[in-house]
């Protein structure tokens, strides 16, 4: 379990009676270490973080709610070319971009996902028309694309979310032969507590280079990768998304924080630790009703940020830059 010492010291965000509103966005995990980006890669997700904190928190400074806040700032990350959702997601063995997302309202616990989609620009605005306009929780591929139409969700040509550099990825897989969980990862996810103390989550990604067979990660299912209760904490995951889903990683922190009164750092260790000893790496954020929060993972270093109401935001990627932590609440 490498680096699960330092990557797993769980930063907690401020004292309730201090936040009101906060959000911590992240934009994947993976062997993201100095060596591994250059400058132009370091600045270029750092930005684009920045911009997605910025979306989420005139939201919430405003008195929005959190459900908006966390649309808004993955709405960001899903045009960001340089993350692996929306524009810039990774190809799938047929070079398709297939993607999925999910976006969960902890005020009522009402859930929206989508998987498989490759013509909606912003698919966690999709999920969003599925929990607001549908009976249901999930649709897939040209059907939820279907239903998005028929609510006037925006369609782009599916050519709008390739880059070169995402088909090389492919090409090398393809090369290889590869199909590992941990060749690329990038998802992207947000959670945010709103001044009227409620919570929401949502996640978005293209899911894993070469992935065949119509194969769905932990992003757009409920209680893997996304999940959000108020009663609880809310929850988006990142990572070898298969191990997420046998583990109910992001159901099973919520739960610990509220059936057993776990703090929110120790359920989300828990549970990465959990997924560690099957053999699965990755990482999550994690907020509580009361406004603390912050991250934990097990990969050399996590796209992360995060803000809230009356502290300057905080970007990282690499596991030794986490800054002290806040007193706990
Ligand atoms: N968890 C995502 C998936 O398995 C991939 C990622 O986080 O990069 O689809």
């Amino acid at each position: 379990m490498r680096a699960i010492g330092i990557a797993l010291g769980m930063m907690l965000m401020t004292s309730p009676a201090q936040a009101r509103w906060a959000l911590v966005i992240h934009g994947g995990v993976g062997e993201l270490t100095r060596a591994a980006l250059t400058p132009a890669q370091d600045k270029a997700h750092r930005e684009g973080l920045a911009h997605a904190l910025d979306a989420g928190s005139a939201v919430l400074s405003h008195g929005g709610a959190a459900l908006d806040a966390v649309e808004a700032a993955v709405r960001v990350l899903e045009d960001d070319p340089a993350f692996n959702a929306g524009r810039g997601a990774v190809f799938s063995h047929e070079g398709k971009n297939e993607l999925d997302a999910a976006i969960m309202d902890g005020r009522t616990r009402a859930a929206g996902a989508v998987a498989g989609v490759n013509r909606t620009r912003n698919p966690v605005t999709l999920a969003r028309a599925v929990m607001e306009k549908s009976p249901h929780v999930m649709l897939t591929g040209t059907g939820a694309e279907e239903f998005g139409r028929e609510h006037g969700i925006e369609e782009v040509d599916p050519g709008y979310f390739r880059t070169e550099e995402r088909w090389q990825e492919l090409q090398k897989a393809l090369r290889s032969g590869a199909f590992d969980g941990r060749t690329h990862m990038g998802t992207v996810g947000a959670v945010a507590r709103d001044a009227r103390g409620h919570i929401a989550a949502a996640t978005s990604t293209g899911g894993i280079t070469n992935k065949r067979w119509g194969r769905v990660g932990d992003s757009p299912i409920i209680g893997a990768g996304t999940y959000a209760d108020d009663r609880g904490c809310a929850v988006s995951a990142t990572g070898s998304g298969e191990y997420f889903i046998r583990v109910g990683a992001a159901h099973e922190i919520c739960a610990r924080v509220r059936l057993l009164n776990t703090s929110i750092r120790d359920a989300a260790n828990l549970v990465n630790a959990d997924i560690a000893q099957l053999g699965g790496t990755g990482g999550l954020i994690v907020l509580g009703r009361a406004g603390s929060g912050g991250w934990s993972f097990t990969t050399p270093g996590m796209y992360r940020a995060r803000v809230s109401e009356g502290h300057a935001p905080e970007i990282a990627i690499y596991a030794d830059e986490d800054p002290h932590p806040r007193a706990e609440p």
